[in-house]
C-alpha cells in the first residue's frame, strides 16, 4: 500500500498560474474524485505527480518519494492520461504486450488485465476499429500491468456509454477494495459522487474543498 502526498505545489506557464498551492493526499483503499471545471489544474498535478512536468515549488510524493526516485516506477504508479496513444494497425493485446516488453514488464500479466477490464473478445482486434470507451478501457489495462499500488486516471469517464460509465465506477471501486489508492479527475461531480469515499474539489490551482464520505452524508 502506498498513499500519495501533494503539499503546497505550485506552478506558473509565464503569467499564468496553473497550480496556486496544491495540497491533499490519496489514500489507499478508496477512490479520491478530484473535481473541478476545465483549467483548475487537475491535470498539471496529475503529470508532476507522474514526474512528467515539474511544479516550482511543493512536493508530490508516492510512498514517500518523488516519482524519478522510485526503483521500476511503473509497478508503484499506473496512469491513464489522454485516450491511450495507439497504432492503429496494432491489435489490443499486440500493444500491452509491447508495452510490458518495452517496460520490462512481466508479459503473463497481459491475458488478466485484457480480463479485468474487459476486453477479451476485442484483445485480437486491430485498435483503429476501437470506440473511445474501448480506448479507455485498453488505457486502464495498460495501468494495471505492472500492479502497482497507485493509480492516476485522468478523466476516465471521457468517451464511456452509460453502461461504460456504471462499469467503470464498479471497477475503480474493486480497484480500491483491493488496497489501492486511486486519484480519478472528471470536471463532473455527477461521474463520481457514489464511488468516491474522498472528495477533493479544486478550481484556479487549489483545493477548495475536501471532505470524506462520512461528511458528505452528514451534510445532504
Ligand atoms: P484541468 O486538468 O483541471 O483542466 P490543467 O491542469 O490542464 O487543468 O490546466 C491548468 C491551467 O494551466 C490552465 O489555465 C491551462 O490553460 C494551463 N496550462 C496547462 N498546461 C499548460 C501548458 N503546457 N502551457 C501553458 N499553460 C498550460
Ligand atoms: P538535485 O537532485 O538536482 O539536487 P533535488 O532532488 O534536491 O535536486 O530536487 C530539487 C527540488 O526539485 C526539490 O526540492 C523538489 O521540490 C523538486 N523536485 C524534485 N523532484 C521533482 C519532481 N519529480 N517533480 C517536481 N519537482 C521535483
Amino acid at each position: 500500500e502506498a498513499t500519495v502526498e501533494v503539499t503546497g505545489l505550485r506552478k506558473r506557464y509565464g503569467p499564468a498560474v496553473a497550480l496556486d498551492g496544491m495540497t491533499f493526499t490519496v489514500a489507499p483503499g478508496l477512490v479520491t474524485a478530484f473535481v473541478g471545471p476545465n483549467g483548475a489544474g487537475k491535470s498539471t498535478t496529475m503529470r508532476v505527480i507522474l514526474g512528467l512536468d515539474r511544479a516550482d515549488e511543493g512536493s508530490a510524493l508516492v510512498g514517500g518519494r518523488w516519482y524519478r526516485d522510485l526503483r521500476q516506477p511503473l509497478r508503484h504508479l499506473g496512469a491513464l492520461l489522454d485516450p491511450a496513444a495507439l497504432h492503429p494497425a496494432r491489435r489490443g493485446r499486440d500493444h500491452l504486450l509491447w508495452l510490458a516488453r518495452s517496460q520490462a514488464l512481466p508479459t503473463g500479466r497481459v491475458d488478466e488485465v485484457l480480463r479485468l477490464t474487459g476486453l477479451e473478445s476485442a484483445a485480437r482486434r486491430r485498435t483503429g476499429g476501437y470506440s473511445l470507451g474501448m480506448r479507455q478501457r485498453l488505457g486502464i489495462a495498460a495501468a494495471l500491468l505492472g500492479d502497482p499500488p497507485v493509480l492516476i486516471l485522468d478523466e476516465p469517464f471521457n468517451g464511456l456509454d452509460p453502461e461504460g460509465i456504471v462499469w467503470m465506477r464498479g471497477f475503480l471501486r474493486a480497484l480500491a477494495a483491493e488496497g489501492r489508492a486511486i486519484l480519478v479527475s472528471s470536471h463532473l461531480m455527477s461521474e463520481l459522487q457514489d464511488t468516491a469515499g474522498h472528495l477533493v474539489v479544486v478550481g484556479r490551482g487549489r483545493v477548495v474543498a475536501d471532505t470524506g464520505v462520512a461528511e458528505l452524508i452528514a451534510a445532504a
